[in-house]
């Protein structure tokens, strides 16, 4: 029998929670559309793969510093981002929402003036909100993960956080007491984040992507998560 090469080991990083992308389930298991799509995608390829969920800013951070091989943590592809790593091709739409205290009388961005936001340290929806700041006179706090941000806005501390539409609504699907209140804007595509040097694990990611699309696993792993309607 021929002997076979040792497959390739990549370490991946992740968000610690980030439903329904990448959350523990029951088990303490990470699971979400993000680590099933990984795992498929490096079992087609033929590589190993080890998630590990140190929270977004953080795994980019250690992918600039080449700590680690990628990053699949609901990431935007964005210019900036795109300059500094190699970002697949996109496997899932979003936009940025603004949501704030159910029952709150807070609808628009005009009324964020003189008032606390709770923004994500390094997201897109962060810098989003940064941008808008000037206009609407709000003030902002960061935080490291998206729970400590919604509760942030659930204990009064700030009256709004911005969010990604489908993380924001699996969020509040699942009990969490806040409500959108402006559409979807600066549509973003998520994708797959390597350093440079791992032109072959990119390519291999968008090949992998490309079999899922057509055999059907990809509709699969969304539907998984976010049912038929999705
Ligand atoms: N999509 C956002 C970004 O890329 C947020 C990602 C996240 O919080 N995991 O900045």
């Amino acid at each position: 029998r021929p002997v076979q090469a040792a497959e390739k080991a990549y370490v991946i990083g992740t968000d610690v929670t980030y439903a329904p992308f990448e959350f523990a389930n029951d088990k303490n298991q990470y699971v979400g559309i993000d680590i099933d799509l990984m795992n498929a995608i490096a079992k087609t390829e033929g590589f190993k793969v080890t998630i590990k969920p140190v929270g977004f800013n953080a795994a980019v951070q250690s992918l600039e510093a080449k700590q680690i091989d990628g990053v699949i943590a609901g990431m935007s592809i964005t210019p900036e981002r795109q300059e500094k790593f190699i970002m697949s091709d996109p496997y899932y739409s979003v936009g940025v929402v603004m949501a704030v205290k159910a029952g709150s009388k807070i609808t628009s961005l005009k009324q964020l003036r003189g008032q606390r936001v709770a923004i994500k340290t390094g997201t897109a929806a962060g810098a989003y909100a940064t941008s808008l700041q000037k206009k609407y006179g709000f003030k902002t706090v960061t935080f490291d993960d998206s729970n400590n941000m919604y509760q942030d806005v659930t204990t009064g501390n700030s009256v709004a956080c911005f969010e990604d539409s489908p993380v924001m609504q699996y969020a509040i699907n699942t009990g969490m007491k806040l409500k959108i209140v402006t559409k979807p804007a600066n549509a973003t595509g998520y994708g797959f984040a390597t350093t440079k040097e791992h032109a072959a694990l990119a390519r291999q990611f968008n090949a992998g992507l490309k079999k899922l699309k057509a055999n059907g696993t990809y509709s699969k792993i969304i539907q998984k998560y976010l049912g038929t309607g999705s």
